[in-house]
């Protein structure tokens, strides 16, 4: 059986998701090729979407009309918003997610989806013609073919689990690997390596003593990841917080060269920032305790996720060490913690849309680029699915720039410096952070998102009417004003330099709320609180926004110097080995990202730009076939 397809999506998780409904929703025909229908939108590891950086990356997605928010809103079973006291910049949204409702949510999202179709099947082989790829073809013997290929295969790509010695090949737990092809990728052009992650073990909540255990509640009001989201409905839970205490310590520290990780036999590197309880052992000795949320994975579910206890000791070193803990000293095990290790790809051979160089056509997201997390997946699966369809419509590629989006930072971070462990989204990898905050992802990407055409009606609608509201709101709360001595008389103290004050002027000083100005202006409680709110946050960062201001037009300059895809760094006379070898391995797209290649240097970047602004060197750039310029563009 062949059928056909503009673009074929494979794997059922974050990234494919959102890739698969991405292409759909750009109009390609896509197919989506997972092994099983059923765990489609699984949560691998925690229960849990978004927090600081990854909560920022979920609002990008939804802004450009992705699923991952709206289905987090529908099964968020405790909604948190991190660092509510601090500033909106560093504020992520979280919440736990009930599994069950989650897999379902984010089933009938793709089952409603126009040009999408689910394929149940393990796909084994790539096909491909003259440099393209032109398919897939199944283990059991279906060929499908298509325009692009996005690949999203997660930790199922020669993986391998650990539970101390004993070895299980698996994708996850109770499911098979994707071997055959990985074996097919290890023969491409490409560089792989072996990465590695970890879970916990799952506890039965019935065998819990939560009676001796501090509660931690949901937000009183919780805030939805979408923008399209009114009101959460799901109920919401608590969970339990415990620790460790000397005697885990003890024991764990006995038994450390038992765990899979120490014994050495696992090659790939793990997550720093995520470490294992073994690892937190051995590596902050001096800790004598560490905490530990016991997380419900559902509302009707009696399963416990232990967030904090993530590891690949023996099974009954885990059972000895997990009865140490106060509150789980009866605790039944449900299954054990392992660790787990699998291929992926080095994402410095990928250009910016997440197009390999080796085979055109063929995009990868998600784990298998070396990252970690479902967010991280999902807004990669985004950028791909986009690229894909706009690729087989010949349409130019999107491009996400780190001046406007956490998206950004993250595709250019991993094409440019590549990985030494599971990359994970922080707020302090992006330097626009003041301006690129969760609350205002939709003004910075949906007008985007509605150019190229990936946003619905529901969400255009809803956005242009509040981009009028909020222009309007502005409009009215910058027509108002005062002098600095009438403001004085009201208690706020601004500066005495005889300059009138707007209501939108004083509310970029941190010293005045939106109250003080609806007390001076009572008619600006005719804009809707939300758009008010918004505007005051917008002016809260305007000082901070025109002193960043010369920074990003520097950076978007740069970005806007592209360098050729067919660039020879070869033939550029002055660049030593050791650069001219990153710049070939990186290939980077544009001149600012040239510049963030690690050891770059100055007088290296000055000769690229020299030769990139002259453009017409022949020498630099060997002729292309007209085949090879379309399939570039
Ligand atoms: P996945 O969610 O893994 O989805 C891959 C999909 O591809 C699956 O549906 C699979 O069936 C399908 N597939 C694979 N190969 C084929 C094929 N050949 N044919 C058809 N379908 C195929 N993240 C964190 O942020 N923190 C953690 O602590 C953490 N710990 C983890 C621990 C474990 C044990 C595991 C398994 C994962 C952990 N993760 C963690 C990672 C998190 O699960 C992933 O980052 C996320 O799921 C990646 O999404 P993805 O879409 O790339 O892949």
């Amino acid at each position: 059986m062949t059928d056909a397809f503009d673009v074929i999506v494979i794997g059922g998780g974050h990234a494919g998701t959102e890739a698969a409904a991405a292409s759909a929703r750009m109009g390609a025909r896509t197919a989506l090729v997972t092994h099983s229908k059923e765990t489609i939108g699984t949560l691998s590891c925690n229960p849990a979407i978004g927090g600081l950086g990854k909560g920022h990356l979920v609002r990008e997605v939804d802004a450009l009309d992705g699923l991952m928010g709206r289905v987090a809103d529908q099964s968020g079973i405790q909604f948190r918003l991190l660092n509510r006291r601090k500033g909106p910049a560093v504020q992520g949204p979280r919440s736990q997610a009930d599994r069950k409702l989650y897999r379902t949510a984010m089933q009938r999202a793709l089952l409603e989806q126009d040009n999408l179709t689910l394929v149940e099947g393990e796909v084994v082989d790539l096909t491909e013609s003259h440099g393209h790829i032109t398919g897939v073809a199944t283990a059991d013997g279906r060929a499908l073919t298509a325009g692009a290929v996005v690949l999203t295969t997660g930790t199922f790509l020669g993986g391998l689990i650990h539970i101390g010695d004993r070895k299980i090949p698996a994708g996850r737990m109770g499911e098979k690997p994707s071997n055959a092809l990985a074996r097919r990728m290890r023969g491409m052009d490409l560089p792989l390596g072996r990465l590695k992650t970890g879970t916990p073990a799952r506890l039965n909540g019935k065998t819990i003593d939560w009676s001796r255990l501090a509660m931690q509640p949901a937000d009183e009001e919780p805030v939805p990841f979408s923008f399209l989201t009114d009101r959460i409905q799901v109920p919401q839970i608590e969970c339990g917080i415990t620790r460790t205490n000397a005697q885990t310590h003890q024991i764990i520290a006995e038994n450390v060269h038992r765990s899979a990780m120490y014994s050495g036999q696992i090659d790939g590197v793990g997550p720093r920032y995520c470490p294992s309880i073994e690892d937190k052992i051995v590596k902050f000795a001096d800790r004598d305790s560490h905490q530990i949320f016991l997380e419900p994975e559902g509302l009707d579910d009696d399963t416990i996720y232990p967030n904090g206890i993530s590891t690949s000791l023996p099974e009954s070193v885990q059972r000895d060490f997990i009865a140490t803990i106060e509150g789980l000293e009866t605790v039944e095990i449900l299954q054990p913690g392992y660790a787990i290790e699998y291929d992926y790809v080095d994402p410095r051979a990928l250009d910016i849309t997440l197009q390999t160089r080796a085979l055109k056509g063929l995009f990868l997201a998600g784990q298998i680029n070396g990252t970690t997390g479902y967010e991280e997946a999902a807004a990669q699966g985004l950028v791909a699915g986009l690229n894909a369809a706009l690729q087989i419509s010949d349409s130019a590629p999107i491009h996400f720039d780190r001046t406007i989006s956490y998206i950004g930072v993250m595709i250019d971070d991993l094409v440019t410096k590549g990985v030494t462990e599971p990359y994970r989204m922080f707020t302090s990898r992006a330097e626009f952070r003041l301006s690129l905050r969760a609350d205002n992802a939709d003004q910075r990407l949906t007008p985007l998102g509605i150019d190229i055409g990936c946003v619905g009606t529901e969400r255009a609608g809803r956005f242009s009417a509040k981009w009028h509201a909020l222009a309007q709101g502005e409009l009215l709360f910058r027509s108002l004003s005062l002098t600095p001595n009438e403001a004085a008389r009201h208690g706020l103290s601004v500066a005495q330099d005889g300059v009138r004050k707007s209501a939108y002027d004083l509310l970029a000083h941190s010293a005045v709320g939106l109250d003080d100005v609806l007390g001076i202006w009572p008619e600006l409680g005719t804009v809707p609180q939300s758009i008010a709110t918004q505007i005051a946050t917008d002016a809260g960062y305007s000082v901070y926004l025109d002193r960043q201001k010369a920074d990003v037009e520097a950076l978007r300059k740069d970005e806007s110097l592209t360098i050729p895809d067919k660039f020879d760094y070869g033939a550029l006379s002055g660049l030593s080995n050791e650069v001219r070898a990153r710049l070939e391995t990186v290939r980077p797209n544009t001149i600012g990202q040239a510049g963030r290649i690690e050891g770059m240097t100055p007088a290296a970047l000055t000769l690229v730009l020299a030769h990139v602004r002259k453009g017409q060197n022949k020498d630099l750039y060997p002729q292309e076939t007209d085949a090879e310029q379309k399939s570039v563009a």
